[in-house]
């Protein structure tokens, strides 16, 4: 099995990256190593790949670590295995990326929003990953946090600056993303009564556990929430599945990985002005 080795960023792949061929098939990066599978108290990992770009070295995973094996519920979850590895990596920096749907009407497909907050109404996921860790008979610490402010301001804002620079048309640097379970989508009253009218604006199903599992191995996490699709029976019923979606991401999957790029030559990996180290302690309960 591979070793984990020592990183300080990590980006977390999602449906807008997947086939694009991120990161082996961009000349701006180099492999330092590729398949990589972890072994981890919840069984193998998805392969990661080890790579640097202009001089920063990174971790980078496919679809959240999702594959036909791994699911990303509990129990032995996507979202465990991956974070076993950043945490053992030493990872502060986060960058994850989804397609997602609209449930703000002022929204279209190709706006980007980098959340600012979130709602979680997954039933399945893993809560705590330390938690998970003593389940597995591993003796450690347990953590408690705050999620004030679930996503960091400074990551936010280099990618809301990166994806701007990358040429989606429109950028927004606040929102609230709804965390469903998933996998299916979702039907037009559920739309209207379970997101829309909770003030949310987006829908995806892999902003969780990424978001508060960053906050427990002490790292800082902004994610690229790209809009694909209406939210049903918003605006406009005509569309097509899974014919939208391939097109999208033919289209949309270039400027997403191209902001990732210029996102890493910006970030200070040691940078923690942020304060989102600090909102975690070591319980004292457990
Ligand atoms: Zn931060």
């Amino acid at each position: 099995m591979a070793e984990i080795p020592k990183v300080k960023i990590a980006v977390l792949g999602g449906s807008s990256t997947i086939g694009a061929g991120f990161p082996r098939e961009f000349e701006e990066i180099s492999i330092i190593n590729d398949e990589l599978f972890f072994e981890t108290p919840f069984g193998l990992t998805a392969p990661f790949t080890y790579a640097k770009s202009d001089g920063k070295e990174f971790l980078y995973v496919d679809f959240h670590g999702i594959t036909k094996n791994i699911r990303n519920t509990e129990p032995d979850s996507s979202g465990e295995r991956v974070f076993y590895v950043l945490w053992r990596a030493g990872v502060k920096k986060i960058i994850g990326t989804a397609l997602c749907g609209s449930t703000n009407r002022l929204l279209d497909p190709a706006d980007v929003v980098i959340p600012d907050d979130f709602v979680d109404f997954t039933t399945k996921r893993p809560q705590m990953l330390m938690v998970s860790l003593q389940d597995k008979g591993l003796d450690v610490a347990r953590y408690s946090y705050r999620l004030h402010q679930p996503t960091c301001p400074s990551l936010s804002e280099t990618l809301v600056k990166c994806c701007k620079k990358a040429g989606f048309p429109r950028v927004f640097r606040r929102g609230i993303v709804g965390v469903a379970e998933g996998p299916r989508l979702e039907s037009p009253a559920e739309i209207r009564l379970r997101w829309q009218n909770l003030g949310i604006d987006i829908v995806t199903m892999n902003f969780v556990p990424e978001v508060f599992f960053a906050r427990e191995i002490g790292a800082c996490y902004a994610a690229i929430e790209l809009v694909s699709n209406y939210g049903e029976g918003l605006i406009d019923p005509r569309w097509e599945g899974s014919t939208a979606f391939r097109s999208f991401q033919r289209k949309w999957s270039k400027p997403t990985i191209e902001s990732i790029i210029m996102a890493l030559k910006e970030i200070d990996a040691d940078d923690e002005s942020c304060g989102c180290s600090s909102y975690r302690w070591q319980s004292i309960l457990l």
